[in-house]
């Protein structure tokens, strides 16, 4: 983080000394030099910021916090806090708030830095990986490119993010998430980014949304807060589209779309970025060329052949997002090329590992909704010499529309060929009951708890003698890894 004073603190955070605590007289040497919100991680001369949840309240961990060597805290001035009066006690109205202002005072300190933030039903940490790739190529440098980190995408997730920036970070990367209205338009406002994408609008987190209209505004909210000069980034694949389209063009911001239909070919949309001869190897690498058209960003076509070394039609749109994106902050075609290739495989994400000549598992249990489910199988579609294996624990958060859509994943791996579906969970119990009322052989199985699907699993895979591939895809809350690792462990 950017060093700061107790004075500065105040100012960014509207915030004011405690009476009956020091005095900014007395703190005029203190220099904060990090944040910490947490006292298990907190470390010397750190600021330490007293958030309040419904389940919980650091106001009654400040003593433990200054004890730990915490040079400063930030408490909500409602709170009652018994400290010793040589303490640094800095009042706000609300703590979290208050690391919103402080995480984007600290990023306006920044001279130069470009900022490009990311939102969309799925698929975002993996084009902040694209994208993060292709500007450390762009800057030759990986110092001057700051990204979130794991998903640290909310309301407390993009302040801290923005309080890790340095003077020498020329762009930072930030995964904009939300599960409910209004959550972008509070971080994209901090983030002011000069670049924004919603990379997609997908039945995720319905429950807070309420329907897919939901989705769709939540997620262009992070158009609200570019300036004239930003550029919007449009999936022109994606659902609502052309609502998008229509919106930005009455407000005149400039934007930018991308696609994954040629767009050489008679009637196809007009697209600025995007891709040709797209070809999914055995290995689980996708390639393509990329195309970037004449007009806002170029002055003449420009085309590229790429290799990933991800797997999946739908990771080709997310380089597609991030190559726009890219373009947009100024990185050159070969900066692209060099970024996307460089990317390995993230953890969790269609991430593949070849077990033995007969046994491949690809672990994409970090996180589910139907879209995600059904990225997943339409890329274990594509091993068509191998018998298709689908393991699905339960999709969360989907509120009065869960029932249908883990019938819908049941309908789909049926209807996409998937040759056996292993379930888990009450509500994927449905998309068994779906796969095989269109099966003759009945190749779903459901099992209530992992246990018996392991001892299943096991069974079945014992008798193959083909090529299995095996997809495992579940919700966070199914820890569908844990099947990864016993098929792992076992074979
Ligand atoms: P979260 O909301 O949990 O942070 P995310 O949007 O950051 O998720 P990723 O972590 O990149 O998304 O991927 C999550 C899941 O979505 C993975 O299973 C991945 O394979 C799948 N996925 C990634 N990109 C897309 C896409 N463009 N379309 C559909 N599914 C995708
Ligand atoms: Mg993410």
């Amino acid at each position: 983080m950017i060093a700061i004073t107790v004075e500065q603190l105040c100012l960014a955070t509207n915030g004011v000394l405690k009476k009956g605590f020091q005095t900014l007289n007395n703190c005029a040497n203190t220099v904060i030099e990090n944040v910490s919100t947490d006292t298990r991680t907190i470390q010397p001369s750190d600021l330490f910021i007293a958030l309040k949840g419904p389940s919980f309240d650091a106001h009654q961990l400040l003593q433990s916090a200054i004890d730990k060597g915490a040079s400063v805290v930030l408490v909500e001035a409602s709170s009652e806090i018994s400290l010793p009066a040589d303490s640094i006690v800095v009042e706000v109205e609300d703590t979290r708030i208050a690391l919103g202002l402080l995480g984007s005072y600290v990023k306006q300190q920044v001279t130069g830095l470009k900022c490009a933030a990311i939102t969309g039903s799925n698929g975002k940490t993996t084009c902040k990986e694209l994208l993060t790739a292709i500007l450390t190529a762009y800057c030759g440098d990986a110092d001057t490119v700051l990204s979130t980190a794991g998903n640290f995408n909310n309301d407390i997730g993009l302040p801290l993010t923005l309080l890790r920036l340095q003077k020498q970070h020329a762009f930072a990367v930030v995964e904009l998430g939300a599960n409910h209205i209004g959550e972008i338009a509070y971080t994209s406002t901090l983030a002011k980014p000069n670049v924004a994408l919603v990379n997609n609008v997908m039945p995720a987190h319905l429950e807070g949304f309420g329907s897919l209209e939901g989705v769709a505004k939540a997620k262009s909210e992070i158009w609200d807060s570019l300036d004239k000069s930003g550029i919007a980034v449009v999936n022109l694949d994606a659902n609502f589209a052309q609502d998008f389209i229509t919106k930005l063009s009455n407000k005149k911001q400039p934007f930018i779309t991308f696609s994954q239909i040629d767009s050489t070919i008679n009637n196809a949309p007009q697209v600025d970025c995007f891709a040709t001869e797209i070809v999914n190897n055995p290995l689980g690498q996708a390639s393509f060329k990329l195309t970037i058209k004449k007009g806002l960003l170029a002055a003449t076509d420009q085309s590229t052949q790429i290799q990933l070394n991800i797997p999946g039609q739908h990771n080709v749109s997310n380089a597609l997002a991030a190559s726009s994106m890219a373009f947009a902050l100024g990185c050159s075609l070969n900066d692209i090329k060099q970024g996307l290739e460089t990317l390995q495989q993230v953890a969790g994400r269609v991430n593949s590992t070849v077990i033995s000549d007969t046994l491949t598992v690809i672990d994409d249990t970090y996180n589910a909704n139907s879209a995600s489910v059904r990225a997943g199988i339409d890329l274990l579609s594509q091993y068509a010499h191998s018998t298709r294996v689908l393991v699905c624990g339960d999709m969360g958060e989907l509120g009065e529309y869960a029932k249908q859509e883990h019938k819908t994943i049941g309908a789909y791996a049926k209807d996409k060929e998937i040759d056996k579906l292993f379930t888990v969970g009450s509500l994927s119990q449905l998309a068994t009951h779906e796969y095989n009322a269109a099966s003759k052989n009945a190749d779903a199985e459901h099992f209530s708890e992992k246990g018996q699907l392991e001892v299943a699993i096991d069974a079945f895979l014992r008798t193959q003698k083909n090529n299995v591939v095996v997809l495992v895809k579940g919700s966070r809350s199914a820890k569908m890894e844990d099947i990864v690792t016993f098929i792992k462990q076992k074979y």
